[in-house]
């Protein structure tokens, strides 16, 4: 009688470089791909709208991939330590591989399912495949981890290199007597009624292929522009690989040797740095979004949330043109270029006074790659909250970021066109932006009075 390989994917829906589906393999024995939509476990955060829609289209791509292989995924429903128990008994499984996550309530579950199933004699192994560093090997002199990101980088690179991508397997074996899946459609992942996904079909097609065609194209075509013209949102510059990144449609792995055969000196493997950076952080600190990394921005004095504001930031009505453009980017396509993430943020958190953590619940919900560091540590950093953060004072003006970022009005015509035609169509600005700037920055005197008094 055989004893299965259970894989249990998570944010790691590839073939290739997983770690976890060679040890499996290695092992000899039938496997069973396993795939948990854990909405129930204490602690651990529900998906976002866009982020449902990515993962719907995803694991279907991965099942496909799978059974041309041979293989098997098993979809199951429910608080993510029972379900893997009961596939475990049901498969008659011996052993369970996983790559390991990184977030606080994530781990505990791992860490106690380990030593469950451990108990009842199930082999368990766990992987390094979603971070080129583990985060417990990246520390100061002093033991501690880095609070800033340069010193950071260079520990890291100090670091033997990351290990080379595993290949993709051909076959994957499965077991004769699957334990039966749930059917992906009724996990009700899609939108409908009203159906808002038409935007993000346009724009993108998730899954392994798709990810590794963009990864090729990106070097081939894109890499050699990305210094010079990674900050212009128009210039179509950059990887967009961000959803296959925290979906792991791609592991880093793969895309830091990617880079590196194909000659990049740019700054393109330091922003894959600092997707470490966020990560490590989160590890050290895994109430990243909720609250604030540097306590004294606990004394910054929100005003009451005013829901108007909120509401017309979100749907691009604010009156200042790039903002605008930005936030129907992101309505859109379920992507906002970085440049238009920092402005659209810096506007929320300094000329509205909005709450940062607003922000990120609205960019949770609407980004396809909204990731459980990478959010929470960017908009801690435009708040001047977080690690190596932006200074609060630091506000920025929108009307020149757009005059020097979008030059040539690209962006703007293109996500807010409102804003480029006859006056009197662009909505009228909500706020004024020299006044708003002196608020926000009489609000910060009282976290700066925090700190000097030690709170
Ligand atoms: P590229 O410039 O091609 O960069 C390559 C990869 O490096 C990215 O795919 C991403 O994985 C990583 N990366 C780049 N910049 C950053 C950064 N500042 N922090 C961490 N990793 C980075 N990124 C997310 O992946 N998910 C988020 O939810 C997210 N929320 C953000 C919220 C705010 C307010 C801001 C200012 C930034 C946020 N970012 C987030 C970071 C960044 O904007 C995106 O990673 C980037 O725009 C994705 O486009 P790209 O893949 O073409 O990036």
């Amino acid at each position: 009688m055989s004893s299965p390989s259970i894989v249990w994917f998570r944010d790691d829906l590839r073939l290739a470089d997983h770690p976890a589906l060679r040890a499996a393999l290695d092992r000899g024995e039938p496997v069973i791909g396993l795939y948990v939509l854990d909405e129930q476990s204490p602690g651990v955060r529900p998906l976002g709208g866009a982020a449902r829609w990515w993962l719907h289209h995803s694991l279907a791509s991965l099942s496909e991939r799978l059974r041309e292989r041979g293989g098997v995924l098993i979809l199951r429903r429910g608080p993510a330590a029972e379900v893997v128990r009961d596939v475990v008994t049901d498969a008659g499984a011996g052993a369970v591989f996983w790559n390991r996550r990184y977030g606080g309530p994530e781990r505990d579950i791992d860490a106690r399912l380990k030593e469950s199933l451990r108990a009842d004699g199930v082999e368990v192994a766990s992987f390094a495949g979603s971070l080129l560093f583990e985060p417990w090997t990246v520390t100061t002199g002093a033991g501690t981890h880095f609070s800033v990101y340069s010193p950071f980088w260079r520990a890291c690179l100090s670091l033997p290199a990351p290990r080379a991508p595993l290949p993709e397997p051909r076959e994957v074996p499965a077991s004769g007597r699957a334990p039966a899946s749930e059917s992906l459609d009724d996990w009700g992942l899609l939108p409908h009624d009203p159906d808002w996904a038409g935007g993000l079909r346009e724009t993108w097609e998730p899954g392994e292929p798709a990810a590794r065609r963009r990864l090729r194209e990106f070097l081939a075509e894109d890499v050699g522009a990305y210094d010079r013209a990674r900050d212009r949102p128009s210039a179509g510059a950059t990887s967009l690989l961000s959803p296959r990144l925290r979906w792991g449609e791609l592991s880093p792995h793969t895309v830091w040797h990617a880079a590196i055969e194909a000659h990049d000196t740019s700054r393109f493997l330091s922003e894959l740095g600092w997707r470490e950076f966020a990560w490590h952080t989160l590890y050290h600190f895994p109430e990243l979004a909720t609250k604030n990394l540097r306590r004294e921005f606990d004394a910054f004095p929100w005003p009451r949330l005013k829901p108007t504001a909120l509401r017309a930031w979100q749907r691009g009505e604010t009156g200042y043109a790039i903002v605008d453009a930005g936030m129907k980017e992101l309505w859109h396509t379920g992507y906002m270029h970085n440049r238009a993430r920092m402005v659209t943020a810096s506007f929320l958190i300094k000329n509205l006074l909005i709450d940062w953590r607003h922000g990120e619940e609205w960019f949770w919900d609407t980004l396809v790659d909204a990731d459980g560091a990478n959010n929470p540590f960017n908009w801690q950093w435009v708040a001047g909250s977080g690690a190596d953060a932006a200074p609060y004072f630091r506000v920025f003006n929108p009307e020149l970021q757009a005059q020097k970022f979008d030059p040539d009005g690209h962006y703007i015509a293109q996500w807010a066109p409102e804003h480029r035609g006859e006056e009197g169509l662009a909505p009228a600005p909500i706020v004024d932006l020299k006044a708003t700037r002196q608020r926000a920055l009489a609000a910060y005197e009282q976290v700066k009075q925090a700190a000097r008094s030690g709170n």
